[in-house]
């Protein structure tokens, strides 16, 4: 019966995902069509700029909907990896600085003990960046962007995931927070508060969809006008787990 349960709603999802689908590419192509109908009715070529501005960003737009989309098409099979927590991390890390404006500030606190997770490492980058992305986003004056790893014991289910071992990601800013409406709609697929051409309303599912992919679950913490957490948890994975001041060694070893 869960099974049944599990399928349905993946075919809901699945419609959602299709309709929405088109909806959006429908806007995309309503974009330029008007754009380029207006282009060719301005009486100076130098009117036409603007115009080709709007072409650019809805192209952009379009091509950030499908590269979304097919991260959600290769969420149906998924290229797992055991990797240590924190050294996954620590590559993100350039990443993550390439994305963020000198007015944010960008800190990190790794946990003493690395233990190892099982995850499709892919669909991981997309999650993670998507949810810095978005602490970005909420950060336009400037701001604090934390990422804290820890590990946590559940000795009671919590989020819908069973008791026992997990690592957490925790990933705070200091920007907008969400009301109980944004919080309420987060995420569904394309919901965005963003403007046209900004977001497409498809992070917070991938992110989701990773963790839930992974056996793990994703918590939204938030306070309007104070700033919002994502926590990501992610179940232990067998294997040995590493010490901070071994991952510290080896990095001054790679330094020298
Ligand atoms: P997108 O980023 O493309 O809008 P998401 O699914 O990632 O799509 O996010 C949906 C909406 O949730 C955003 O448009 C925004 O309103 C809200 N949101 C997500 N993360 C944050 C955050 N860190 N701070 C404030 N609002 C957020």
């Amino acid at each position: 019966a869960e099974r049944a349960l599990q399928q349905s709603q993946k075919l809901e999802a699945l419609g959602r995902l299709t309709g929405g689908i088109a909806h959006e590419f429908n806007n995309v192509l309503q974009t330029i069509s008007s754009a380029v109908q207006l282009a060719k009715l301005v009486p100076k070529p130098e009117h036409v700029v603007p115009l080709m501005e709007t072409c650019i960003k809805a192209v952009d737009r379009a091509t950030a909907l499908t590269s979304q989309l097919s991260a959600f098409g290769r969420a149906q099979e998924a290229k797992l990896s055991t990797v240590l927590l924190n050294q996954q991390i620590e590559e993100f890390k350039g990443l993550v600085s390439g994305i963020l404006p000198s007015n944010i500030d960008f800190k990190i606190r790794f946990s003493e003990v690395s233990w190892p997770v099982t995850v499709d490492t892919l669909q991981f980058e997309l999650a993670f960046l998507n949810i810095v992305i978005n602490a970005r986003d909420a950060m336009p004056n400037g701001g604090t962007l934390s990422v804290e790893t820890c590990n946590r014991h559940l000795n009671e289910p919590y989020q819908g995931l069973p008791a026992g071992d997990y690592v957490c990601i925790q990933i705070t800013d200091t920007g907008s927070g969400m009301s109980a409406e944004v919080m309420a709609k987060a995420f569904e697929p394309f919901f965005t508060t963003k403007p046209v051409g900004k977001g497409t309303g498809l992070g917070l599912a991938q992110a989701y969809g990773f963790a839930r992919q992974s056996h793990g679950a994703l918590a939204l913490h938030s306070v309007e006008g104070q700033g919002t957490m994502v926590e990501f948890y992610l179940p232990r994975a067998a294997g040995q787990p590493m010490q901070a001041h071994h991952a510290r060694e080896n990095d001054e070893r790679m330094s020298t």
